[in-house]
């Protein structure tokens, strides 16, 4: 997945904060939550200097650690689990950000990229579509594929869920009207 990251990460957290969260987000810290779920939501795509700085485009980077799942469960609970005996401090829903969001990232990389879901038990890539190389440029063959689609849909709906958010409640219009 190249550009629905974000989007994907703003709808899911958004669910999450209004329902779930909603008791443990306090006034005005929605938005600083927001933002540190859109980060978490593109994390794992860091590697991507890596692999073009040092990796040399050696190495698939769906097969650095960044792209394992079982790493973002381990390191998600050491955070949880150091801060609560160090700081003691519960970061429950900070920690539940950054899961949520590198494993929503895990799976959108799965509809046609491929996740090792299930290293180190075995060394087998899942994907959802297979993406045949029509193109020298690897990222046209993943663009003009049908699945790219998806992504859109996406991007359109985070889009639609921004712009409703904005708009002002029915309610006002009304009485605003009848002033
Ligand atoms: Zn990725």
């Amino acid at each position: 997945m190249f550009i629905a990251h974000l989007p994907a990460g703003y709808l899911i957290t958004r669910y999450g904060l209004r329902t779930i969260g909603a008791p443990f987000v306090k006034a005005g810290a929605w938005k600083y939550y927001v933002m540190f779920a859109l980060v978490c939501s593109v994390l794992p795509d860091f590697d991507l200097f890596y692999f073009y700085l040092v990796d040399n485009r050696q190495h698939a980077h769906h097969t650095y650690w960044t792209h394992i799942p079982l790493f973002w469960l381990l390191f998600t609970a050491l955070l949880y689990f150091s801060a609560k005996a160090v700081f003691k401090k519960n970061i429950g829903l900070v920690s539940s950000i950054l899961l949520v969001n590198t494993l929503m990232h895990l799976v959108l990389d799965s509809v046609a990229g491929g996740i090792y879901w299930l290293y180190p038990l075995n060394n087998e890539k899942y994907r959802l579509f297979e993406i045949t190389a029509r193109f020298d440029w690897w990222v046209f063959n993943y663009i003009i594929h049908w699945t790219f689609l998806f992504e859109l849909l996406i991007i359109a709906a985070a889009t639609y869920v921004v712009w409703e958010d904005k708009k002002p409640a029915l309610v006002d219009t009304v009485s605003q009207y009848n002033d």
